[in-house]
Parts: structure tokens; C-alpha cells; sequence
């Protein structure tokens, strides 16, 4: 694993630029800092603006666990992918296995939300509804372990069980069968007709995609560490603000793909949007909705 902003790092970031990559990225903890309430989580304006140079050049995806209406919210310019609920929504060819997984999602919702229900005595703990799928937040007790383990306790006798994916102080249940940010993310490469892509992430849900290691996916994780199959690293998410103007720099270099663009002129990369649907207009930067609702409070 090297640091991306290494010089060893840099040319290969260069490298991968210069082939019209597919640049996806997740949100929180990767473009946005992870802070004490999510729905206060907030992509610097800095690199929204570089996130909408590089858009203009080159297909753009943003692959999150927020539902994806939230994670919509948070942006201001348009990527030409969005996907949600950790790969669960949004994802080419997956359109129609969406319904069953927001069934399986509300026949949790009332098994776990039936009164009596221990974790519902636990203070600081909160349920997110992301349709999709559902995850637990306990950002806020004093011993997270502990809680942990009641909540793995309780969500392994769900019918039917989910799996289980551990982010930070969040516990997800992702429906089986749901297709995973890996998943997403070759979907995606076939679906962009991109050669490459470079995904940027940083917790256990994104190591779907480094641990696919395939060769044409250059892969960066926001902090070092030992176990992840990342190829390179940032060593911290402040970072982001460096990575992704520096990304928006190679494509104004002789013979980048931003140069090219302006040589070649309009339509290069006039490829069909996914699905209209998806389509959206882009909110003034200092707007922001707060969609993620708990359901319950601390
Ligand atoms: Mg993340």
C-alpha cells in the first residue's frame, strides 16, 4: 500500500487519468468528514467544484451507504452515477431486485420495532430507515462494543437475516442477495464502457471493491491500514481536498483529458444518462436538507 500523494502514487494516479477512468467515490468518511451527527455531514465546496470539473471530462460515480435521496441532497453538481444504500439501490440491472429488498426491509422494521424491543432502552442508540436497507447508529454511547454486540445479538435472529456490514459506529443490514459496492462498481465499469476506474474509499463496506484487485481498478483508502487490500492511501480524509484537485490538474495537463475535451469539442462525452430518473437539479451549495431521520432519538 503507498500514499497516494507520494510521487510513486501521483504517477500512477497520472497514468490512470489520462484513460478516460470512471472516478467513483463513497461520501461519508471519503469526501465528507465523518462528524458527531450525519445529517450535519457536508462535502467541502472545494472539492465539489473539482468533483464537477472532473464530471464534465469523465464519468463520475458516487457509491454510498446513504440512501440515495439523501446522498443527493449533499451535492452540487451531477455525477453520472449514484448509488446507494451500500450497492443496494441504483445499480444497472438491479432495478427490478430493489422492490424485494425494501420488502424484506420494512418486515424488519416491524420485528425490531415492536414495543418491548431491548435496544430500544439502549440510550444513544438510533434506527435509520434507508429503504433499502437499515442501519444502526450509536455514534453516541459511552460503550460502543458493548452495544454492538446486543445489536448483533438481536439482528441475527431477523427473518430473514441480514448481512451484516460494519462501518463506523454504524451497524448496516443489507438484504441478501443485494448486490455489494463491488458489484456496484463492476456494473458500473460495464455499464460506463470505462477501460478503468479509480475508487476512492475508506471502511470495511469499500473493501468490496479493493478487494476485487482487478487490474483495471486503481483503488485509495482514506487512512493506512494494515488488513485493506487498497492499493494506495491518504493518510487522512482532509486529504480529499488535495486528491481531487490534483486529479482536476491532470486533466488540464498537455494531452489530459480535460485539454482533449476542449479540442475535440462538445459530444465527446455525450453518452445516455443511466436513467432520467436519476437525473436531478443541483441545490445552491449552502442549501442543505437533512433527509437522514432517526427513529429515534438519544
Ligand atoms: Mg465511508
Amino acid at each position: 500500500m503507498r500514499y497516494a500523494l507520494s510521487a510513486h502514487g501521483l504517477k500512477r494516479l497520472r497514468e490512470w487519468m489520462r484513460n478516460r477512468p470512471l472516478l467513483a467515490f463513497d461520501i461519508d468518511g471519503t469526501l465528507a468528514p465523518i462528524v458527531t451527527r450525519p445529517w450535519n455531514a457536508r462535502v467541502p465546496d472545494a472539492v465539489q467544484r473539482h468533483l464537477a470539473m472532473l464530471a464534465e471530462w469523465t464519468s463520475v460515480a458516487i457509491v454510498t451507504g446513504r440512501a440515495v435521496a439523501d446522498a443527493q441532497s449533499m451535492l452540487a453538481f451531477h455525477p453520472r452515477y449514484l448509488i446507494g444504500n451500500h450497492g443496494a439501490d441504483g445499480v444497472p440491472g438491479f432495478e427490478g431486485a430493489a422492490a424485494a429488498f425494501a420488502r424484506t426491509c420494512r418486515t424488519w422494521l416491524d420485528q425490531v420495532g415492536a414495543a418491548g424491543e431491548a435496544w430500544r432502552d439502549l440510550r444513544g442508540v438510533t434506527l435509520e430507515d434507508k429503504t433499502y436497507s437499515l442501519a444502526f447508529h450509536f455514534r453516541h454511547v459511552r460503550v460502543p462494543a458493548r452495544v454492538q454486540a446486543l445489536l448483533e445479538q438481536r439482528v441475527a435472529r431477523l427473518v430473514p437475516r441480514p448481512t451484516l456490514m460494519h462501518g463506523k459506529r454504524v451497524l448496516n443490514l443489507i438484504p441478501p442477495g443485494a448486490p455489494d459496492k463491488g458489484d456496484a462498481l463492476q456494473a458500473l465499469l460495464e455499464h460506463s464502457r470505462c477501460d478503468r476506474a479509480l475508487y476512492v474509499g475508506d471502511d470495511a463496506s469499500d473493501e468490496a471493491v479493493f478487494r476485487l484487485r482487478l487490474p483495471a481498478v486503481l483503488t485509495v483508502r482514506i487512512e493506512r491500514h494494515r488488513g485493506s487490500a487498497a492499493d494506495l492511501y491518504l493518510r487522512q480524509q482532509g486529504e480529499i481536498a488535495r486528491l481531487v484537485p490534483e486529479l482536476a490538474r491532470m486533466c488540464l495537463e498537455p494531452g489530459g483529458l480535460g485539454e482533449r475535451r476542449r479540442q475535440e469539442g462538445p459530444g465527446l462525452s455525450a453518452k445516455p444518462p443511466l436513467n432520467p430518473r436519476r437525473r436531478w437539479s443541483p441545490g445552491p451549495l449552502s442549501v442543505r436538507r437533512a433527509r437522514f431521520r432517526p427513529r429515534r432519538g438519544p
